[in-house]
């Protein structure tokens, strides 16, 4: 495990790197993007809110992040996802929408998603959001829908969670009930998820102990919100 002295943040201002599918923007809570300097990064009108995209591989800690960011923030809403897997044992009932592959799939056709992927075998999506007046959304998403957010409005901040080093993951994982089969897939996949995550970032946070990870990521969302 790294040890504490060398958690860090990074920054990187790559941008996304491909197209998303989705023709969800105008369907957005919307004002429009300002490009007062084709240079300069896009405006964010007061009234638009800003998107917070939390990701990064399974076990990382991004759920037990954004519950922490939620309660701390009140200005925060946080977008509940619909899934077709399984709920955990350990898992309340309102963790995702849990659905049938027919019910999402009608769900992607009615153009009833934000972005959307298969994900181990499973459908993800997140909603078209309906945040609550003057709140920022936060999505809890892995880095394929990440990179349909960026895609559709390349102003939302995105933050990229890492663990202090694969074996801690793996620990995580496991100390969260995951079986051998899941735990190994999930190890497997982030190794494909991570490059990706770092080329799309626009900020980066080791989840060494939570509550400074908590303290870096209500920082840099309040940078991000008087930029
Ligand atoms: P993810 O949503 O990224 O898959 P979870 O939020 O489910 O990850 O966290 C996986 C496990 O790791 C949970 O048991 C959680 O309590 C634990 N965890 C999260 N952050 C930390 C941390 N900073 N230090 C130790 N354990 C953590
Ligand atoms: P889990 O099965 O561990 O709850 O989630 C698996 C992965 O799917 C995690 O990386 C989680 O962040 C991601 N995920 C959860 N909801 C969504 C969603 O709505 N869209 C996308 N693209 N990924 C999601």
């Amino acid at each position: 495990m790294i040890a504490g002295a060398d958690r860090r943040t990074l920054s990187n201002h790559h941008g996304a790197r491909s197209a998303a599918t989705s023709s969800s923007e105008d369907e957005l809570p919307q004002t429009q993007v300002l490009h007062s300097n084709p240079s300069a990064r896009p405006l964010r009108p007061a009234a638009r809110p800003l998107i917070i995209v939390v990701s990064g591989p399974g076990g990382v800690g991004k759920g037990t992040i954004v519950d922490a960011l939620i309660d701390r923030d009140p200005r925060l809403w946080l977008s509940r996802s619909w899934t077709t897997r399984d709920r955990r044992p350990t898992e309340s009932a309102d963790a995702y929408v849990f659905t049938t592959r027919d019910d999402f799939e009608r769900r992607i056709a009615d153009g009833g998603f934000l972005e959307w992927t298969e994900f181990l075998g499973n459908y993800y999506g997140t909603p078209i959001p309906e945040p609550i007046v003057g709140a920022d959304i936060v999505l809890e998403i892995e880095v394929d829908g990440a990179r349909q957010v960026k895609t559709l409005r390349p102003d939302a901040l995105l933050i990229f969670v890492l663990p202090p080093s694969r074996f801690e993951q793996e620990r995580r994982l496991r100390g969260r009930g995951d079986d051998e089969a899941m735990v190994q897939a999930r190890l497997r996949k982030a190794e494909d998820e991570e490059p990706v995550g770092r080329g799309l970032a626009d900020e980066m946070v080791v989840n060494d102990d939570l509550l400074t990870t908590v303290d870096e990521m209500l920082s840099i969302i309040e940078a991000a919100r008087s930029r």
